[in-house]
């Protein structure tokens, strides 16, 4: 006899009279990089996908919601404040996910504990706040906390892994160590489904342009349409390990789907500079990032994170998920859609 499926808090829809379970994903921060990336491989795969949004991003589609504009259709966005544990409550208990990605966060890595009270009241409280939801309303919903390489900050080992001590050394990278064990104990106290994917910094055309990624193939493609002369830079030395966006939430997904909860370092094992990256942008336009690069003693930090390299074998071993994109693809990726958009 076929196995009984499991009772999940799932929609049956018939197709052509075979009942079929589509399983519900609910997606915090779905109007960002990640969450629109991710919200698409959902829909490819049949889900039916909810976000939970800020207030104003309903009243401000233009604004907030322009990656989600080919999907808009296709999904269900609820209107919620991470900071408000009623607002999530509702959410949650109305769409009752199988299973819930956490992305939302203030993700500005600022190391000068400018503004760390909001940081922390957002990322911590709100990560508390999508946890106890879950438990209350949909104990058997699957969770994804989304790390940071940032939680390993000053680590004083390269490349870091699953074992590599946290040394956070920005308010972001606390609060994200503070999540990260707040997802942990809610899976060993509660027998929570809970994963936490350690994600280095992962790029793509949706990238926001307060990133170097983005400043640079953005103003690589205005100079290039002759609607800008230079862009000012802080360290071109700094090194990060930068990933495709797309590519990691497929990890996330995977992480999901396995039978036990589980903590991974998603990351491509290749750093490269600043620089490097400039070179390459400006490269591809058929221009020399020197004649065009201004440095900017303003724009450079007053600290950095060590040396920030991540090793994705537990990745590659247990999920089968493996980095495609190399620097120079995503570089012309993205550079290619910024002259395209300007073009539009
Ligand atoms: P982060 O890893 O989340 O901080 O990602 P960013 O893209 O903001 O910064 C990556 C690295 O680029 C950091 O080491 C910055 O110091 C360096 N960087 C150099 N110039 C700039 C700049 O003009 N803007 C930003 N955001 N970073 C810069």
């Amino acid at each position: 006899m076929p196995k009984a499926p499991r009772l999940r808090p799932s929609s049956t829809r018939f197709f052509e009279g075979v009942p079929v379970i589509l399983k519900k994903a609910l997606i915090t921060g779905i109007a960002g990089q990640d969450g629109s990336y991710l919200a698409e491989l959902l829909l490819s795969r049949g889900y039916e996908v909810h976000g939970m949004v800020r207030r104003v991003a309903i009243e401000d589609p233009e604004h907030h919601l322009w990656r989600l504009r080919q999907i808009l259709p296709n999904i269900t966005l609820h209107a919620a404040s991470l900071e408000s544990f009623g607002s999530i409550f509702k959410v949650v208990n109305k769409v009752h996910p199988d299973e819930c990605y956490h992305l939302a966060a203030q993700s500005y890595v600022g190391y000068s504990f400018d503004d760390e009270f909001s940081i922390f009241q957002t990322n911590i409280n709100g990560t508390h706040h999508v946890l106890a939801a879950l438990k209350e309303c949909a104990p058997t919903c699957r969770f994804y906390f989304a790390g940071s390489s940032e939680m390993f900050g000053n680590a004083n080992t390269a490349p870091q892994d699953e074992e590599t001590p946290f040394r956070p050394r920005s308010a972001y990278g606390i609060s994200k160590v503070t999540g990260f064990h707040l997802t942990c104990n809610y899976r060993e106290a509660f027998g929570v489904h809970a994963s936490c994917g350690i994600l280095y910094n992962h790029e793509s055309p949706r990238r926001g342009f307060e990133f170097v990624t983005r400043k640079i193939t953005s103003h690589a493609a205005m100079i290039k349409l002759g609607r800008a002369k230079e862009v000012r830079l802080g360290n071109l030395e700094s090194k990060r390990d930068w990933g495709h966006s797309r590519e990691y939430v497929a990890a996330m997904w995977l992480m999901l789907q396995q039978e036990r909860p589980g903590d991974y370092v998603i990351a491509t094992g290749e750093i490269h500079s600043v620089r490097e990256f400039a070179e390459a942008a400006f490269a591809h336009v058929g221009l020399d990032y020197r004649e065009y690069v201004r440095i900017d003693p303003q724009l450079f930090r007053p600290a950095e994170a060590n040396l920030l390299v991540g090793c994705p074998a537990k990745a590659a071993r247990v999920l089968g998920w493996s980095p495609k994109t190399r620097l120079n693809e995503l570089v012309a990726e993205m550079v290619d859609a910024d002259l395209a958009a300007l073009q539009a």
